[in-house]
């Protein structure tokens, strides 16, 4: 490591120690009082300053989204690694993800072992995080550019599948099949917004974890409420809006 790396690890490090505390914060959405130390430990190794550009890298160890250009973020340090943590991922883990944007999240799973196929629409994009992720090491990464609403096909079924943009309503279908039986699913859900009395309340998202049991049963537990980019399909524009 050079010396010009150390600011970095102190910086995951007190990162890694702030999740920590908002993973206690939100003990009784998350269901636990902390994340597989695995995560943790993936956390404190990827460098998330290599993931965004210019003024942007000042931030890069607060726990906040960061914007990478082409309207798309880099996503909460919080929120990768507690999603990462419900996608149970590990060592040979065959995973999906969709919505590549800069790679943070492609790292993360790729620092725990997972063998990984992330998609990205915006071709910008999906370049510059394959090239990123080579040049840093994550040879168990693969970027493909494309619409990951349909998932990717070539490489399915998947262990687990970890989707970084909000679907609008629903879970897209391809996405079910190609999760393997015993599989998970995590995936942002958009609600169109509810009318509770007097009272409407705007679109909200839920982090939703979908299961597949041996007999390719699904079934579903919300999470948490979030707030992610829209996912888009094909033509860029957001589904069902
Ligand atoms: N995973 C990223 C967060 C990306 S933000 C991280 O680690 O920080 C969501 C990304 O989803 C954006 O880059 C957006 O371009 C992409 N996206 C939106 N709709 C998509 C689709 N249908 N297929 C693939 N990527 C999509």
């Amino acid at each position: 490591m050079t010396k010009g790396d150390d600011w970095a690890e102190r910086a995951r490090r007190a990162l890694v120690r702030t999740i920590a505390e908002e993973v206690i914060e939100t003990e009784n959405w998350l269901g636990k009082r902390a994340l597989d130390p695995r995560v943790m430990e993936a956390m404190a190794k990827v460098p998330r300053h290599e993931f965004v550009a210019g003024a942007q890298r000042l931030f890069a160890y607060e726990n906040r989204p960061l914007p990478i250009g082409h309207g798309q973020t880099i996503s909460q340090p919080y929120m990768v690694a507690v999603m990462t943590d419900l996608s149970a991922a590990g060592p040979g883990t065959r995973v999906l993800e969709v919505g590549t944007g800069c790679g943070y999240q492609a790292a993360v799973l790729g620092e725990l072992g997972a063998r990984v196929t992330s998609v990205e629409l915006v071709p910008e994009l999906a370049e510059g995080a394959a090239r990123r992720l080579e040049r840093l090491g994550y040879d168990r990464v693969d970027v493909h550019q494309g619409d990951g609403a349909r998932g990717w096909p070539p490489d399915a079924p998947y262990e687990a599948i970890v989707v970084t943009a909000a679907a609008f309503a629903r879970v897209p279908p391809a996405l079910l099949d190609q999760l393997a039986p015993g599989g998970r699913l995590v995936i942002p859900i958009e609600h169109g917004g509810a009318r509770r009395g007097l009272f409407r309340f705007g679109p909200e998202q839920e982090l939703l974890v979908i299961t597949k049991d041996a007999e390719g049963r699904t079934s579903e537990r919300g999470i948490l409420p979030v707030a992610f980019v829209p996912l888009l399909e094909g033509k860029g524009r957001p589904r069902g809006h």
